[in-house]
């Protein structure tokens, strides 16, 4: 038997193609009331459209009420609980986009003159200053769109310290349960990777990292706390083994929503990170950006950051460009400054105590879910859980469950999936990262929706196979939509036709 959950109702939305009708107008204009001009003899006929193919022409309340049934279609961060892990995938108060539309900041033209935009360099160099103490790092750069163009920068700093001492040196080392973008980056960069196989806690492997530290390693790339939620205990030995080579260490910051006003990576001997300022500090994502991957440097990489760098000079804030040893430019201008605001909004609304509260109910909301689902779902290490936890599908699996089943069972309970089969570590990973911001009464219907879904695999497994039941598409057909993606509505309706 099939249960209904979260009933609602069903506006089902064609494409607009569907509702266009030749000579309807969203619009309405007045009288001509200046001279008729011939558009082809002013403009010459090439440069005249006579129509646009398949355009549609419906009136403006169809065109409203199209998207905004569409829009209801969508799971969002304002309806509920988005458990991605390894996106952290937080609320972001509102205030912040109010101080991002204020006039004066959205309305600044990145080549206004520099005594115009006094207000503008003062939000750069707050955030650069709030970043550094923050990670206890000694200068910060805030022009990368996002976190994988941060660690291209940082790497590309790396390259340039090593051959400044006289060496490039050829590897980067990369743990297995690495985000992709890292092996990415450093393959980007020039750089041979080398894999380092995380032991059973769920760790680098301090034996088998020191086989690899050789003259030939540029850089160490980690993840901290890594991918599967658990802080590298070691983190103090491992950096002082590359240190101790001459190598560099590289930390993804990706994760420091577990960390931020609790510890410091330069306390833990890091030389260079990124902080993914969409994920730990506040911009709506998840839509494709915008994005910034803020760049924080031990002072042995301040000469290598992008330019050009702020300055004081007595009262006013400067562009300086004379940086004979920096990597260049990494983006147009000065970043993407509108997240910066936000950011910047949201460290100042919180301060040093409210960010160190947000760390510490994000470690207490995911060690909660993490208790909650244990005696249902095989935890994939026992190492002591941070912001988010890992479970695979193991028990479930015997019954022919895997984890994105669980995830298509779980969107008829009303929430989005977690993140599924990722870290690739992990076979059959489920990665839940609830957030600071959920409350309790949240936290519980998640889980026990899971532990329904748990049950449910072992009354009825074809009912979780078979999922999502509430919805109006139910399974696709993911290998085809990726391979064959339909990107057009004319070859959609003709392959339909050819199907028919
Ligand atoms: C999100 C993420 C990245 C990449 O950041 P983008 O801003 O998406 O480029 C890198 N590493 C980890 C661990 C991440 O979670």
């Amino acid at each position: 038997m099939i249960k209904k959950v979260s009933p609602h109702i069903v506006q089902n939305e064609p494409l607009i193609f569907e509702r266009s009708s030749p000579g309807k107008r969203g619009y309405q204009l007045p009288e001509l009331d200046v001279p008729n001009v011939d558009a082809e003899a002013a403009l010459g006929r090439q440069n005249v459209r006579g129509e646009i193919e398949d355009f549609p022409e419906i009136s403006e309340v169809e065109a409203i009420r199209h998207f905004t049934r569409l829009s209801t279609w969508n799971y969002a961060i304002d309806l509920g609980l988005y458990p991605l892990g390894s996106c952290t995938m937080k609320y972001n108060p509102r205030v912040n986009e109010l101080v991002a539309r204020i006039d004066g900041l959205a309305w600044a033209h990145p080549y206004q003159p520099e005594h115009l935009s006094q207000g503008c360099m003062e939000v750069i160099a707050a955030l650069e200053n709030a970043l550094a103490v923050i990670t206890g790092m000694d200068a910060v750069t805030l022009q990368p769109a996002a976190g994988a163009h941060g660690e291209f920068t940082g790497l590309l700093m790396i390259r340039a310290l090593q051959e400044h001492r006289g060496n490039p040196r050829k590897k980067i080392l990369v743990p297995d349960s690495a985000h992709g973008t890292n092996p990415a980056t450093a393959s980007m960069v020039g750089y041979a990777v080398e894999n380092i196989e995380s032991n059973d806690r769920g760790m680098v492997d301090m034996d088998r990292l020191s086989r690899h530290v050789t003259e030939d390693v540029a850089g160490l790339m980690i993840t901290n706390p890594n991918t599967v939620g658990v802080f590298e205990q070691d983190i103090k030995r491992i950096t002082g083994l590359l240190h101790e080579k001459g190598a560099l260490v590289y930390m993804d910051g990706a994760n420091m929503n577990a960390l931020v006003g609790v510890a410091r990576p330069s306390d833990f001997g890091i030389d260079v990170m990124h902080l993914n300022l969409h994920k730990t500090f506040s911009t709506p994502h998840g839509g494709g950006g915008p994005g910034s991957g803020a760049v924080a440097v031990r002072d042995i990489l301040k000469p290598f950051l992008p330019g050009p760098r702020l300055k004081r000079e007595s009262d006013r804030w400067t562009w300086d460009y004379d940086l004979p040893q920096s990597i260049g430019r990494v983006r147009s201008f000065y970043g993407n400054f509108g997240v910066l605001v936000r950011a910047l909004a949201y460290i100042m609304a919180h301060g040093g105590d409210g960010l160190r509260r947000a760390t510490l109910d994000a470690l207490l909301n995911a060690n909660y879910i993490r208790k909650k689902l244990e005696a249902h779902y095989e935890i994939a290490y026992q190492s002591p859980t941070m912001h988010e936890c890992v479970f695979s599908d193991d028990r479930q699996a015997r019954k022919g469950v895997r984890t994105g089943d669980i995830a298509k069972r779980l969107i008829d309970y009303g929430f989005h999936p977690y993140t599924v089969s990722f870290p690739l570590i992990v076979r059959g990973a489920l990665m839940i990262e609830p957030t600071e911001t959920e409350s309790k009464r949240e936290l519980d219907l998640f889980a026990d929706a899971m532990i329904s879904i748990a049950q449910e695999v072992e009354d009825n497994p074809e009912l979780v196979l078979q999922a999502p039941h509430s919805t109006r598409t139910s399974r696709v057909d993911e290998v085809t939509a990726a391979r064959k993606p339909i990107l057009r509505w004319k070859s959609s309706v003709r392959s339909a036709q050819a199907a028919d």
